[in-house]
C-alpha cells in the first residue's frame, strides 16, 4: 500500500516543515454531523489540519503531499484532524507567505500561521457553517443609490487611466499635494476594475481605521450592494473570522485593512492600493517585521496587477523608484476642490519671540482670531501627558524610570508618573525622594498641560484634546472626531494622530508648537519623518474655500531653527526639494535607498553580554560586499529591565545581503548563548 506522507508548517520557532503520515479516515472537523460517517477526502496542499506535536495539539496547514519521508517510520506521526469543509488556501497565498519568511528570515509557520484568524485555527469549537450563512445575507440587500462620483480634473484622469491600463504588473506612485484628491482617484480606479471583471477584488491599505472613518464611509457610500470587509487588528475574532472569510472566499470585493490585511487571502485580486504608503505603520515592528508596502508591490508582481503607493510625501525608497523609472509617476499638483488653496506657512522664531505657556504671542492672536469668526485651530504637540519629568530644583533629582533609560511621564489628571516604554507608575511624590524638597515641578509641557494652558487663555473657548491617552476607550477616538467635525471644538490640541486623512471643513489655523527635537534626532530617518507629519497636519487646514469674512487660512511653526532647511521646504510645499536634498545626504552617507540594511538586535539582563555576543557574531565570516559594523547598545538601551544592544550590516546589493544574512541565521542558531537575539531586515528604526 502506498502510503501518504504530509509536509506540514507549524508556528513554531523551529525552522523547518513536519512531516506527519496521512492516515483516512481522519476526523473532519467543522460542520459533519457526528453520528454520520467519516466523508473521505484526499488532503491537499493549503488545507488547515491538527496535528500532534510533543505532548500538545498544534495547528498547521499542508504545504506539499509526498510519497516518501526522511523520518523514521517509527518516529512518524499521524494527522489528527482536517478542515476540510473550507477552500484551501491557494497556492498564490502560500507563495506569498514563502516569500515572506525567505525574505525576512523567519520559519514558514511563524509568518503563514498568525496570518490566519485565530477562531478558523480553533478547529474545535468554532462552526464555520455559522459564519458561512452570516456571510451569505450579507450585501444582498442594499439597494441604496450609489453617491454620485464627481467629474474628475485633467490630473486625477490621467491618474486613473494610468492605473487602469491592462499593463500588468505596474507599480505606480500617485504623488499629489493634500487635498488634491488622491482618494477620488482610488475609488474611480477601484469602480472601473470592479467593472471590467465582475469576480475582481481589491485591497485598500491604510494606516489607521479608527482613525479615519470617513474612508470607509466614503466607500460604503461610493459602492453600495458590494461587499466590503476591513481587516484590523482592533477587530473581535469573531468579526474577524467573518470579514476574513468574505476575502477568502471571493465574496468581499473590496478589502479595506490595515497592514494585516496584506497577508489575506483574496483569490481574485487585480488592485492593490497604499495609502499614505509612507507611513511607518506599515511596517510591523514585532515578529514577523515586515513591511505591507514591500509586500504589496511583491504581491502585485506576483499576480501581474497594478499597485498604486499614495501620498503627499512619499518615502524615499518611493520617491527614488519614480525618479528611476522604476515606479510610474502621476502628480496632482492642485487642491481638488475649487478655489481651496494650500495654506500659507510661517515660521515664528522661538528665539525673538518668546512664548508663554509655550505660546507666542503672534500664535495667541491667531487663535483669537479664528475665535471671532467661529473658525478652528489645531495645534500639534507630539508629546502626550502633562509634562515629560519631574523636577526637583533643589537637588536635581527628577522622574526617571527605575526599568528604563527614560524618564516617567507626569499624568497630572490621574496623579500619577508612568512610563510610556513600559508601563510602570507611580503615584506622584509628595516631596523629593532625595532631599525631601516639596516644591517639585513639571519641566516642559505635553499636551494635557497645554490643554489645561489653552483653557486659562481662552476661557469661552471649547478646548479639546486628541491623543492616545484621551482615546483609551474602545470607539473613544471615532467620537471624539466626530466632536470637531461636528464644529463643537474650537481649539484642538493634539499628538500625530490628529494629523491623519481629517477632512475638518472650518479649520483654518495648524500650529506646530515645538516640532525641533527631531532635527537632531541620531535616528536618520528622523527629518525625513517630521517632514512628512508637518506636511500632513498643514494639510488638514484650508481644505474649502476660503469664507466671506473669514480668516485665509496659515500654518505656524514654532522653532528655534528658523532657517532649518526642513522648514524652508514646508514653507515653500515642496517635497521635491526636500527629497532631493535627502537623497543626496543619503546617497553620500551611504544609506537606505542606496544601501541595504540587516540588523542584528540582542537582549540580556546587562548590556556587556548583549554586546559580547554581537561582537562574537560580528567575527562571522562575511561574504563579497558585506559591511558589517561595531555592536552599539540601542539608543534606548534599557526597556523593562532589559539592555538591548544592535549590530548593523549593510550591502549595497540586495541579494548578497540575503545570501549572508541566511548563512549567518544559521551560525548564530548554532552559538551557545542565553542572549535573546533576533534579525530585522530593512530596519526602520536604528
Ligand atoms: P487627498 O486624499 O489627496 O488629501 P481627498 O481625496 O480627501 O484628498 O480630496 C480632498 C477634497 O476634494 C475632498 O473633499 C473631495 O471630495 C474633493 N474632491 C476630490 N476630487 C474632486 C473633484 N474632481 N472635484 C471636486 N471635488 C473633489
Ligand atoms: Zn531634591
Ligand atoms: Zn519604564
Amino acid at each position: 500500500m502506498n502510503e501518504l506522507f504530509l509536509r506540514i508548517a507549524l508556528d513554531t520557532p523551529l525552522d523547518s516543515l513536519f512531516d506527519y503520515r496521512w492516515e483516512p479516515p481522519t476526523r473532519v472537523v467543522g460542520d459533519t454531523d457526528a453520528n454520520e460517517s467519516v466523508p473521505v477526502i484526499s488532503p491537499q496542499p493549503g488545507q488547515l489540519v491538527v496535528v500532534p506535536f510533543g505532548r500538545q495539539e498544534l495547528v498547521g496547514i499542508i504545504i506539499e503531499i509526498a510519497s516518501t519521508t526522511k523520518v523514521p517510520l517509527a518516529k512518524m506521526k499521524n494527522v489528527t484532524a482536517v478542515r476540510s469543509e473550507l477552500v484551501p488556501l491557494s497556492n498564490e497565498w502560500l507563495a506569498l507567505t514563502q516569500f515572506a519568511a525567505d525574505y525576512y528570515q523567519r520559519p514558514l509557520g511563524e509568518v503563514a500561521l498568525p496570518a490566519l484568524p485565530k477562531n478558523l485555527k480553533a478547529l474545535k469549537t468554532v462552526s464555520l457553517q455559522r459564519g458561512l450563512k452570516k456571510l451569505a445575507k450579507l450585501g444582498d440587500h442594499n439597494d441604496a443609490q450609489a453617491t454620485a462620483e464627481p467629474l474628475l480634473n485633467t490630473e486625477q484622469q490621467n491618474a486613473v487611466n494610468a492605473i487602469t491600463e491592462p499593463t500588468g504588473f505596474t507599480p505606480h506612485l500617485l504623488f499629489g499635494v493634500t487635498g488634491s484628491g488622491k482618494t477620488e482617484v482610488y475609488l474611480q480606479s477601484v469602480s472601473k476594475i470592479l467593472q471590467q471583471d465582475q469576480q475582481a477584488q481589491v485591497l485598500i491599505l491604510v494606516p489607521e481605521i479608527n482613525l479615519t472613518p470617513q474612508f470607509e464611509a466614503h466607500i460604503r457610500a461610493r459602492f453600495p450592494g458590494i461587499l466590503l470587509s476591513t481587516l484590523h487588528s482592533g477587530m473581535a475574532e469573531g468579526e474577524r473570522l467573518l470579514h476574513w472569510l468574505a476575502a477568502h472566499l471571493g465574496r468581499a470585493r473590496i478589502i479595506l485593512g490595515t497592514r494585516l490585511a496584506m497577508l489575506a487571502s483574496m483569490p481574485h485580486l487585480k488592485l492593490i492600493i497604499v495609502d499614505e504608503e509612507h507611513d511607518p505603520s506599515y511596517k510591523q515592528q514585532e515578529g514577523l517585521r515586515y513591511s505591507a508596502r514591500d509586500l504589496a508591490i511583491w504581491r502585485a508582481r506576483q499576480l501581474n496587477i497594478p499597485v498604486v503607493l499614495g501620498s503627499a510625501t512619499p518615502s524615499l525608497e518611493s520617491w527614488q523608484g519614480a525618479l528611476s523609472s522604476r515606479y510610474r509617476l502621476s502628480v496632482l499638483r492642485e487642491r481638488a476642490v475649487k478655489n481651496a488653496v494650500l495654506p500659507v506657512v510661517k515660521i515664528i522664531n522661538l528665539e525673538r519671540e518668546k512664548p508663554s505657556e509655550g505660546l507666542t504671542p503672534r500664535l495667541i492672536s491667531a487663535i483669537k482670531l479664528r475665535l471671532e469668526t467661529s473658525e478652528q485651530s489645531l495645534l500639534f504637540l507630539n508629546r502626550r501627558g502633562y509634562a515629560p519629568v519631574l523636577a526637583c530644583d533643589a537637588c536635581g533629582w527628577i522622574s526617571q524610570c527605575t526599568r528604563c533609560t527614560a524618564n516617567l511621564v507626569l499624568h497630572k489628571g490621574d496623579h500619577r508618573l508612568r512610563c510610556h516604554h513600559c508601563g510602570l507608575e507611580q503615584r506622584i511624590p509628595r516631596s523629593c525622594p532625595t532631599c525631601g524638597n516639596i516644591d517639585l515641578q513639571p519641566l516642559g509641557r505635553g499636551t494635557q498641560r497645554m490643554e489645561e494652558s489653552l483653557a486659562a487663555i481662552f476661557p469661552d473657548a471649547k478646548v479639546f484634546r486628541i491623543d492616545a491617552d484621551s482615546t483609551r476607550l474602545k470607539g473613544s477616538a471615532a467620537a471624539a472626531f466626530e466632536r470637531v467635525h461636528d464644529g463643537d471644538v474650537d481649539i484642538l490640541i493634539g499628538t500625530q494622530m490628529v494629523a491623519k486623512g481629517h477632512d475638518f471643513k472650518r479649520l483654518t489655523l495648524v500650529a506646530a508648537l515645538n516640532p525641533d527635537a527631531a532635527l537632531f534626532s541620531q535616528d536618520y530617518r528622523a527629518s525625513e519623518r517630521l517632514f512628512a507629519q508637518l506636511m500632513q497636519v498643514s494639510g488638514r487646514a484650508g481644505r474649502t474655500a476660503q469664507k466671506e469674512g473669514g480668516n485665509m487660512s496659515e500654518v505656524l511653526v514654532q522653532t528655534r531653527y528658523p532657517d532649518h532647511p526642513l522648514y524652508h521646504a514646508l514653507m515653500a510645499h515642496n517635497y521635491e526639494a526636500f527629497a532631493k536634498d535627502l537623497l543626496q545626504e543619503r546617497q553620500q552617507a551611504q544609506l537606505p535607498p542606496f544601501m541595504y540594511q540587516a540588523l542584528l538586535r540582542a537582549e540580556a539582563k546587562e548590556l556587556q553580554q548583549a554586546i559580547d555576543f554581537l561582537r562574537e557574531a560580528a567575527a562571522c565570516q562575511t561574504h563579497v560586499g558585506i559591511t558589517m559594523n561595531d555592536p552599539i547598545p540601542m539608543t534606548m538601551t534599557r526597556i523593562a529591565n532589559v539592555d538591548r544592544a544592535q549590530l548593523l550590516v549593510e550591502s549595497a546589493s540586495r541579494p548578497a545581503l540575503q545570501a549572508f544574512v541566511k548563512e549567518w541565521i544559521g551560525t548564530l542558531r548554532t552559538m551557545k548563548s542565553k542572549v535573546k537575539w533576533s534579525v530585522e531586515i530593512d530596519p526602520v528604526d536604528i
